[in-house]
Order: C-alpha cells, then structure tokens, then sequence
C-alpha cells in the first residue's frame, strides 16, 4: 500500500516498506510503503503549492462543496470501511460500523460549522473605530493520529482542517493504516485538487518526526499517548509550532448509591469493554458506594463472563483481540503487575479457537486502591479497577488523584450532588448519569496531563484558523505630531 502525495499514490522515495499484521491471526496483511523524511518533505512541498493555489483561492461555498462530498462517499462506503478497519484493528464489525457513520458525519458537521459558525467579532469604540476580527486558514496543518479508533479520529481532525482552509498531511498510526488509504481514494475521487490532501505512512520516530520538525508545516494536530505528545513538543518547538494534544487518559466512574443502578451497569460495562478497552474515555477506574458495592460487583462479574469475545468480523461479537502482541503483552503484563499489587482478578474467557488472535479477557480488578500502578496508569485494554467509598469528599480525592484528566462519569439521582461531583471533578469532559455520548458542538479534550487544547464545534476553528485583529479608525483619533 502507497503513500498518497500530490494526488498520487507513490512508493517512499527509499522503496522501503513495512509490514501490516493482523490482531486476529498475527499473520501479515499487506505491505505498506514506510516513508521517510524525503517523502514528507516532497508532501508538504505539494501541500504548500496547494495551499497557495487553487485551494487557498476557493470560495468557502466552493470548498465546503468538497467537504460534503467526502461525507456523502464515506456513506455510501460505510460496509466497506468498517470491514478494512475491523480486519485492521481487531475492533468488532457492529462498532466499527458506527465509527465510520460517525465519521461521514464528522464532514458533513464540520462543512455545517464553518458555515454557520465561523464569523468574527465587531468591537465598536464610540465614533472612533471599529475593530473586527476574521479567520483564515493557517496553512499546512500536520496530523498525527492513533491506531485506537484511526478512522474517525483521523476524520475528526481531517475534517476541520480542510473546513477551514488548511491543506493537510496525514501521518497515521504504523499499526493500522489500511483506511487511511481508503480515505485517500475516496478524497481522490471526490475530486480534490492534488496536494490538499496527502497520506504519508510510516513509524512515528521517522514519518512523524520529520513532520514535527518541517518548518513549513504550522499546525500539529496530535493523538495518541501522553509521552508521545511531550516528545512531539519538545522536538517542534525549535519550530515554533503550534500544537493541539489529545492524550491518554484513566478516567473515573463514580456511582453513588441512590443511583439507577441498572444503567449504570449497562454505562460502566460499556464505557470499558467497548472497543476492546482501547478507548481514550474508557472509564477504566471504578468507583463504588461502600453500600451498593457488593450488589454493583456481582452484576458485573456476570457482565464479565457473558461478554462475547470473538472474531472481529462477526456480527455479535462484543470484544476482538488487541491492536498488536507489543500492547497485548503491555496489558498482559498489567494483569501480573495487578497480582502482585494485591488485587483478585476476576475475568472470562478466551474461545480456544481464538487463541492465534491478541486476545485479553474481559477483566475485573477488585481490592484495587488509589496508589496501585494498575490504577494510576493507562491500561489502555479491557481491564477496569473496582475500588469502594463512604463519603463523596472522598471519592472526589480519589478520582482526582491521578495525573490524568480526559473525562469522568458520575451516576447519582440526588441532582445537586450531580452538578457538585461533575464541577468538582478534574476532567475536561464530564458526563452524569450517561454513557459518553458525543454532542460534535461541544469542547473535546483532556486537562491535566490528558491534552492541551480543545476540538470540536467551533472550538476547532482556535487551532485550525488564525485570527486576525483589524482596526479601521471611522473618525479622526488623536495622532502625536512629533518632529512636526
Ligand atoms: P502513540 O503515542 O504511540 O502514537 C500515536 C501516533 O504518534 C502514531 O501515529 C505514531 O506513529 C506517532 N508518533 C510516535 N512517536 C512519534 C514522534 N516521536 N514524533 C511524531 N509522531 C510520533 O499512541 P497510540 O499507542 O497509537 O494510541 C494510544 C494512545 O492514544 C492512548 O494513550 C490513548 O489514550 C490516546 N488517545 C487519546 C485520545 C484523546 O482524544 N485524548 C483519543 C484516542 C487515543
């Protein structure tokens, strides 16, 4: 599989490739085309000419035409990609599918918001000036994403960008590049003009390094682990780049007792176990009223146990096997790590016929406390840590202690305490008595060590568009005379 470089696919100047394997069978799936440094520069090369030419020249009508277009194929494909990704990523079928419709819908919003959302401010000084504000694009804008949800992470980063102006150069994750290409064709059919839009594969340290540090390249978008996202800071800021960070996470979910427990179950078993646990939000830290905790346990053991763990590609399979034997051996290790801890570890079972795939059991901690490794780190698989409380100032301590912030699930029907344990979380995001879902208008993104900087909506348009202040004097101000 190619690079896609100025409307084109093309091998890596080097020739060199790497090889795509599958989670479920460890076999591999294809070759990819790995690039380099050269090949980087040859795309921003092109984006830049882009930038400057016929795209920096549409009308924002004419440009947004294009962002619905891609929305409108990504649909009429949806099958199609979620198989790809599946196969990729190990992701189960049923949640793929609604990945890549979230994805189509990632355009069609973005094209929807630039439009409607995208104007200035007017400031009126009495009779003397008025200042306005207007956005345009900032140029060549660097993405770098995740193999976690690559699809409609990409999109969501994708999407903005083009809505705006910027010409784009994705670097997507070495571990699951295969609809990444199928972005490109679709891009490609849709008729963009060559150099808006370019896919270079490749590992982070080289592909994504070069990218980091081109000093043509203004904008950064990045996704993926907290350690990474300081790398990447370190490395662009000769550069002086400007950087938006979606990080890693350990979020908790706090479930008091006047809660309706039942959805809470549901929420908590979902918000862990889907995706195979590699999900940013994963309320992978369990926190339970002292009162309801043994009840709340015994339900989820039995969640546990009748998840079905299975071929991706099967319609009611609920978990499929890890990314990659690197993070499937990384969160294996976590479960011994999770032993010698002192935690009981309740989990299901693996199918023997799965047993070439990167398969981890549905996974329970229990007798897990706040200063355990298994708590304070980010699993990033289907492992969720149980831990009780008596008072609310207390499991509003212990959600926070920890350096992540992305997001945090509160379960109670005393609406005051709702309101109360939300605000007094340290998380970008916060839900009550819900599962995570997305509204695409509001702020995305992580505090403390989870993320600087927020997308969606038209948050979006802080990191994807410069804002410039015009001042135009309506009268005749006040100008020293000097040397008059
Ligand atoms: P990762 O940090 O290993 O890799 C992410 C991307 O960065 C990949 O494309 C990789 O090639 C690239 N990269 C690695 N080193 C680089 C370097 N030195 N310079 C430039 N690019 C480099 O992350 P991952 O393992 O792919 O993804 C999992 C992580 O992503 C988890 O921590 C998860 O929480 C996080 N995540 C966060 C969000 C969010 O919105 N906050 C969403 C999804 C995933």
């Amino acid at each position: 599989m190619k690079l896609y470089i100025n409307g084109e696919f093309v091998d890596a100047e080097d020739k060199g490739t790497f090889d795509n394997i599958s989670p479920f069978t460890n076999e591999k799936i294809n070759s990819i085309a790995s690039g380099q440094a050269a090949d980087i520069d040859k795309a921003v090369q092109s984006a830049k000419k882009a930038f400057k030419g016929e795209w920096g020249n549409l009308k924002q009508a004419e440009r947004l035409e294009y962002v619905y277009k891609i929305g409108d194929l990504i649909e009429q494909h949806t099958d199609e990609i979620a198989l790809l990704e599946s196969l990729d990523t190990g992701l189960p079928i049923a949640q793929t599918r609604k990945q890549v419709s979230r994805s189509a819908n990632n355009f069609r919003f973005y094209a929807d918001t630039v439009k409607s959302q995208m104007y200035g401010e007017v400031y009126q000084v009495d009779d003397e000036f008025i200042n306005y504000t207007v956005h345009s694009a900032v140029g060549v804008a660097g993405l770098i994403t995740p193999w976690n949800a690559p699809f409609m992470l990409e999109t969501w980063k994708i999407a903005p960008a083009l809505a705006t102006g910027n010409t784009v150069i994705l670097k997507p994750a070495e571990w699951s590049p295969l609809t990444a290409n199928r972005m490109a064709e679709i891009i490609d059919q849709a008729g963009l003009p060559d150099g808006v839009f370019n896919i270079v594969h490749g590992f982070g340290e080289t592909a994504g390094d070069a990218l980091v540090k081109h000093p043509d390249v203004q904008l950064i978008s990045f996704t993926g682990e907290t350690t990474t996202g300081s790398t990447i800071m370190k490395n662009g800021a000769d550069a002086l780049k400007r950087f938006s960070m979606e990080l890693g996470g350990k979020s908790p979910i706090i479930v008091f007792e006047d809660a309706d427990l039942d959805r809470a179950l549901d929420a908590a078993t979902w918000g862990i176990f889907s995706f195979n646990g590699e999900r940013c939000t994963a309320n992978s830290r369990l926190y339970l009223h002292e009162s309801i905790a043994n009840e709340f346990i015994e339900k989820l053991k039995e969640r546990v146990w009748n998840i079905k763990v299975g071929d991706p590609l099967e319609d009611d399979t609920q978990v499929g096997p890890l990314i990659k034997t690197e993070h499937y051996n990384n969160v294996k290790n976590y479960l011994k790590i999770a032993e010698e801890e002192g935690c009981e570890i309740i989990s299901g079972d693996i199918p023997t016929e799965l047993s070439r795939g990167n398969y981890v059991a549905p996974t329970i901690l229990l007798n897990a406390s706040n200063e355990m490794r298994v708590v304070q780190e980010e699993i990033f698989g289907p492992v969720i840590a149980v831990m009780t409380f008596k008072e609310e100032a207390e499991v509003i301590e212990k959600a926070n202690d920890v350096r992540y912030g992305l997001a945090g699930y509160v379960w109670t029907n005393d609406i005051k305490r709702g309101h109360r344990v939300a605000h007094a979380i340290e998380s970008g995001m916060l839900w009550v008595n819900s599962q995570n879902v997305r509204d695409l208008r509001t702020p995305f993104g992580g505090s403390k060590d989870s993320g600087i900087g927020r997308e969606g909506g038209h948050y979006a348009f802080e990191f994807y568009t410069e804002q410039k202040i015009i001042h135009v004097a309506i009268g005749d101000h006040h100008i020293p005379q000097f040397g008059k």
